[in-house]
């Protein structure tokens, strides 16, 4: 019978592979630290059918030609992805040597320094048969993403919320033909925003939603795209498109479990430098606040990691530290340099080597 074998030991580990969790791991593995993501399918990367207000990024590239793109970066530089969804993530005794890890996936086991959740939220459905296949082609759900696609075009807002009310008064910016749907619920927005809503050139229409239908002017080899709306009533009316607003959940359960203190809306709570309350565990993207931005999850991803980097490495070392290192061991100083593992170190000199690194490619080839 084998001997049970040692999980791998990282010094970082991400659970987590979109825009936010790829970044952290690629300016982690960039500055030296042997870094894991893992990625269970899905997230709100995936649904993103072309990535709006990304500089320098074609938008006919689509969520997942992104992350494929920056798997293959994270992997040239010599971090590891694991295609594998975490189930638990728990403390270890870190000895003395400060906080450690063990996460476990389906598949893998592996030990870590630090934990990065970048686990993301889920957009909740709008409750219309047939209409979430038009995901990203007529039902959107980000504003600043997709006013611009529908704008000076047919809109529609579906909700019975404050935010659903803001959402069709915000889009007169863009369009005046702006119908907000109850689909056969109470409003639930206050005295203030039912007069401001009354004032603004938006059609309230309060009767339920039954089906969504295609554009039939679009060609059958293209993905479908949204035509119109049918009512309890009989009626139907033609939108180029529309936000559905019925709030979101964040996936934070893993990180609540491990004792990560949550926001009110229940997103996980950090500081500055992405950091939760739990030493050693940090958290960005849409997981810590629903800005829904790629952006913004790349941006939280590069803090973190900045972050996480400072907090591993001893150099650059105080004149006390180094008074100390002196301390009965000579040698100390000398071993602890370089601060990178050689495995890391032997990737950073091939990369220069090769004279190339994988630039942002076309998309895929029949893509829209
Ligand atoms: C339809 C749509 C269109 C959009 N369009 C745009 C746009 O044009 N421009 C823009 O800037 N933003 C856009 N957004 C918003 C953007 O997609 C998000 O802000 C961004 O993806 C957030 O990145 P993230 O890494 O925080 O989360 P996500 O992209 O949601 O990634 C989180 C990842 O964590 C993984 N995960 C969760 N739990 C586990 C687990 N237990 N184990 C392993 N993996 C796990 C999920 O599989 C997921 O891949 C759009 C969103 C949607 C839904």
């Amino acid at each position: 019978m084998s001997e049970p074998t040692e999980p791998l030991a990282y010094e970082v580990a991400v659970v987590g592979g979109g825009p936010a969790g790829l970044t952290t791991a690629l300016y982690t593995t960039r500055l030296g630290h042997r870094t894991a993501v893992f990625e269970k399918e899905g997230g709100r990367h995936a649904a993103v059918d072309h990535v709006h207000n990304l500089l320098g990024v074609s938008e006919t590239v689509s969520g997942e030609e992104l992350a494929a793109h920056a798997v293959e970066q994270l992997e040239h530089y010599g971090g590891d992805f694991y295609p594998d969804a975490v189930e638990s993530v728990s403390q270890l005794d870190g000895g003395g040597d400060g906080p450690r890890f063990r996460l476990e996936a389906v598949h893998s086991t592996v030990d870590a320094d630090r934990i990065v959740f970048a686990t993301g939220f889920r957009d909740r459905s709008p409750e219309v048969p047939g209409l979430e296949r038009f995901t990203g082609r007529g039902l959107h759900y980000c504003l600043h993403c997709d006013a611009y696609t529908l704008g000076d075009g047919s809109v529609f807002v579906l909700g019975h919320t404050e935010s659903a009310a803001h959402v069709a008064m915000t889009m007169c910016n863009f369009t005046d033909d702006v119908d907000l749907l109850l689909n056969d619920r109470e409003p639930e927005w206050d005295d203030e925003t039912a007069a401001r809503l009354e004032a603004h050139p938006v059609d309230r229409i309060d009767t339920a939603v039954v089906s969504a239908d295609a554009d039939e002017s679009i060609d059958a080899d293209e993905p479908p795209w949204l035509g119109g709306l049918s009512f309890a009533d009989g009626t139907e009316r033609d939108y180029l498109g529309g936000f559905a607003m019925y709030g979101s959940a964040y996936n934070a359960d893993l990180a609540a479990e491990l004792g990560c203190e949550l926001a009110d809306d229940g997103a996980i709570a950090v500081d500055e430098n992405r950091q939760t309350s739990v030493e050693g565990v940090s958290a960005v993207g849409d997981v810590t606040h629903g800005q829904n931005q790629t952006t913004i999850a790349i941006g939280d991803g590069a803090y973190a990691g900045l972050a996480i980097h400072k907090d591993l490495r001893t150099f650059l070392k105080s004149l006390d530290e180094l008074e100390g290192d002196g301390d009965g061991d000579e040698n100390a100083l000398e071993e602890s340099v370089p601060g990178s593992r050689s495995d890391l170190r032997a990737q950073m000199r091939r990369v220069r080597e090769l004279r190339t690194h994988p630039g942002l490619r076309e998309p895929s080839p029949g893509r829209q």
